[in-house]
């Protein structure tokens, strides 16, 4: 087995960084490896320990993530630092077992709707795939990450039924998959939405790990946020710079801020492992990269006792 990350004390929180794969998936401009490959080895030399680094779907279905072994190549590997891939099916496993991926990752919605227009497939379809790849990752022993999708919402059913919800986390769990991750895909998630769910999960599944994924679409990603911490969940997914969402798509908006998310945390006393400044400066280079602005608001403005000059502002103003 691979030397996984682990909250090790109460106040250690996992930062996954998911901006390679959310991020970049619904970029149209084809991003080089060589760079996809820099910015992830830029964040873990700023002690980044877990990436959702690429996905292993047909490069024909996401062309824009077709140079998953290739970016995995280029990773300098270091232990104590986990690679996770999705994987959709068991050709997806074969690939990315043999790109030596730490971690495979499965995707399935809660919303029978949302499944069928993103994989185009049913709930059950996608168990069927997840129990065809599981045993590819134990044969190479690799670890497992159950993901469920819309897990707080569904932008054409509204409301998930918790009990979607539970089967699929029952099916993940059944292969091994004791990590599972809440994916909040459009937004929809509130403190309230949050708690329930986790702990409807918890009661049932009480040995399943949970992480959190949150978009921002509302503003209250953060919020979210800290929610989870008030619940116990030590481990979440953001997005550098907050990169994420369809950049055409007016008013979408990505995954919370790994920048944001890192300075809140280590305000409220958490650990991370995570240099902030140096974290800061990856994500002003994924501006430079995506030639625009992206919502991440640490990365401007800085600590907040980064201080300025009152004559300075006088200056300025006279
Ligand atoms: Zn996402």
């Amino acid at each position: 087995m691979p030397n996984l990350p682990s909250a090790g004390g109460d106040r250690f929180v996992l930062v996954t960084e998911v901006g390679t794969r959310d991020g970049f998936q619904s970029e149209k401009e084809f991003i080089p490896t060589e760079v996809k490959a820099e910015l992830i080895n830029a964040l873990i030399d700023a002690g980044v320990s877990s990436f959702e680094a690429t996905s292993f779907v047909s490069p024909r279905a996401v062309p824009q993530l077709a140079d998953a072994s290739q970016v995995m190549d280029l990773i300098r590997r270091r232990p104590g630092v986990r690679l996770t891939a999705l994987v959709p099916n068991a050709r997806g496993a074969e690939r990315a077992a043999a790109a030596r991926v730490d971690m495979m990752a499965s995707f399935i919605s809660a919303s029978e709707t949302h499944c069928q227009a993103n994989l185009n497939k049913s709930i059950d379809a996608a168990i069927a795939d997840f129990n065809e790849f599981a045993p590819i990752a134990h044969k190479y022993g690799i670890a497992l990450r159950g993901a469920v999708a819309t897990a707080f919402g569904c932008p054409f059913e509204g409301e998930v039924s918790i009990d979607n919800v539970l089967k699929i986390i029952g099916a993940y769990m059944e292969k091994g998959a004791r990590h599972i991750s809440l994916g909040d895909t459009t937004g929809m998630a509130t403190p309230p939405v949050v708690t329930r769910t986790v702990e409807a999960i918890r009661a049932r599944f009480p040995e399943a790990i949970i992480a959190l994924h949150f978009h921002n679409t509302r503003g209250i990603g953060l919020a979210n946020v800290m929610n989870g911490l008030a619940l116990g969940v030590r481990e979440y997914e953001s997005s550098f710079g907050g990169l994420g969402g369809c950049p055409f798509a007016p008013g979408a908006t990505g995954n919370i801020c790994t920048e944001d998310l890192v300075y809140l945390l280590h305000e409220c006393g958490y650990e991370t492992g995570i240099d902030l400044d140096k974290l800061a400066a990856v994500a002003r280079r994924v501006q430079e990269v995506m030639g625009r602005d992206l919502p991440g608001q640490y990365m401007r403005s800085g600590p907040r006792l980064k201080l300025t000059s009152i004559d300075s502002v006088r200056r300025a103003v006279g």
